[in-house]
C-alpha cells in the first residue's frame, strides 16, 4: 500500500469502495461516531484500536493502564456527539509474548472504565497476532446528533480542559518508567496512561453545541477538521487556552515554551466545541473556558496566524 496520500486519502479511497449511505436517518463517515436514528433517539457506533509498538509499549503502560485508555478513547468519540456510552464488543490479538494475566490485567482496566462511565461489555472475540492488539467497538445513545459541521460563524469557540498533558507524559515515559521524579511529572505520565474521557459534559452539550469534536490527534489537526466539515474559520486566541500548571512547570524544566505541547500534543480527550452566544449561561456553569470565535473563512487561526496541523498522523512510518 502506497502510504504518500495519508489517512484521510486512504480514508477516502475505502470509502468510496463500500459507498455511502444516503439516508437521512444515518450519519456516516467523518464525525467522530457514525449514527442511526432509531425510535426518536440516535443510536452511536465507534470503533478505535490500541496496537502494541505503535499506541503503547508493555513495561511503560501496565496492561490495565492500557485497558482503561483504549475504552477511554471509544467513550470520547461518543461524548464528543453528545452521547452517554452504554455497550462495548472487544476483539483481541494476543501475540505469545502476553501471558493470560496480561490479559486479565487488561481487561481488570477495561472493568474499571466500563464501571465508571457506565457502559457494558457484551463480548468479543480473540485471535492469535503479532503484536498485542485491543479493538473496542462502542455503542451510545444521544436525543440530539452533535456534529463537527454545525459550527456557524458568529458561535463561540469552547475548549473543555487543559491540552498537552498527556503528550508531555508521553515524553517522560521514554526516558523513564511509570514512577517519575516529582508530583507534576507523575501526573503528566498519569494524564498520558489514564486520561478521562469528558463524560460530564454530555448534558451541557446536549443543551447548546453547534458543533463538536475530541482532541486526540492534537489540537492544530482536530480544530481543522471542525474548521472543515463546518465550512467555516476558526479564530483562536492564545491567551485564553487553558494550561495545566504540570505542564508549565514540565516546559521551564526543559527551557521550552509549553506551546508545542498545548497546540500538538495528542490524547487528551479534552471535547473542542461551538455555540451559539445565546448559550453562555450554560457553558458559563459548566465553568468552561472560551477560546476563540467561529468567522466566515476557512482554517484555524491563531493570534491572526493561520494554524498548521502538525497532530498525530494514524499512518506515518
Ligand atoms: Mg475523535
Amino acid at each position: 500500500m502506497s502510504r504518500s496520500h495519508g489517512e484521510f486519502e486512504l480514508i477516502r479511497r475505502l470509502a468510496a469502495r463500500v459507498g455511502e449511505c444516503e439516508a437521512a436517518d444515518v450519519v456516516g463517515i467523518g464525525d467522530d461516531a457514525a449514527a442511526v436514528l432509531r425510535d426518536g433517539k440516535w443510536l452511536l457506533l465507534t470503533c478505535d484500536i490500541a496496537v502494541e509498538g505503535r499506541h503503547f509499549r508493555l513495561g511503560k503502560a501496565a496492561p490495565a493502564d492500557v485497558g482503561w485508555k483504549v475504552a477511554s478513547a471509544n467513550v470520547s468519540d461518543i461524548v464528543a456527539c453528545g452521547g452517554k456510552a452504554e455497550h462495548a464488543l472487544i476483539s483481541l490479538g494476543v501475540p505469545p509474548h502476553v501471558s493470560e494475566d496480561q490479559l486479565e490485567a487488561l481487561y481488570g482496566g477495561i472493568a474499571e472504565a466500563a464501571q465508571s462511565y457506565g457502559f457494558f461489555v457484551l463480548g468479543g472475540n480473540v485471535s492469535r497476532s503479532q503484536e498485542l492488539i485491543v479493538d473496542v467497538f462502542m455503542t451510545g445513545t444521544a436525543q440530539r446528533f452533535i456534529p463537527r459541521g454545525g459550527a456557524r460563524p458568529g458561535d463561540r469557540i469552547a475548549l473543555s480542559g487543559p491540552l498537552g498533558d498527556s503528550a508531555a507524559g508521553l515524553e517522560l515515559l521514554d526516558v523513564r518508567q511509570r514512577a517519575a521524579a516529582n508530583d507534576h511529572e507523575n501526573r503528566l505520565i498519569r494524564s498520558h496512561l489514564r486520561p478521562r474521557a469528558r463524560d460530564d459534559l454530555v448534558e451541557s452539550l446536549q443543551q447548546g453545541a453547534s458543533a463538536a469534536i475530541d482532541i486526540s490527534d492534537g489540537l492544530s489537526s482536530d480544530a481543522g477538521h471542525l474548521a472543515e466539515a463546518s465550512g467555516v474559520r476558526l479564530d483562536l486566541e492564545r491567551s485564553r487556552l487553558p494550561v495545566s500548571p504540570d505542564l508549565q512547570a514540565f516546559a521551564r524544566s526543559r527551557d521550552a515554551a509549553h506551546w508545542k505541547w498545548v497546540l500538538h500534543g495528542g490524547e487528551d480527550y479534552q471535547i473542542l466545541f461551538t455555540f451559539p452566544r445565546e448559550h453562555d449561561p450554560v457553558f458559563e456553569a459548566a465553568g468552561i473556558a472560551v477560546v476563540g470565535e467561529v468567522r466566515a473563512g476557512h482554517g484555524v487561526y491563531l493570534d491572526g496566524e493561520m494554524l498548521i496541523p502538525e497532530g498525530w498522523d494514524h499512518l506515518a512510518e
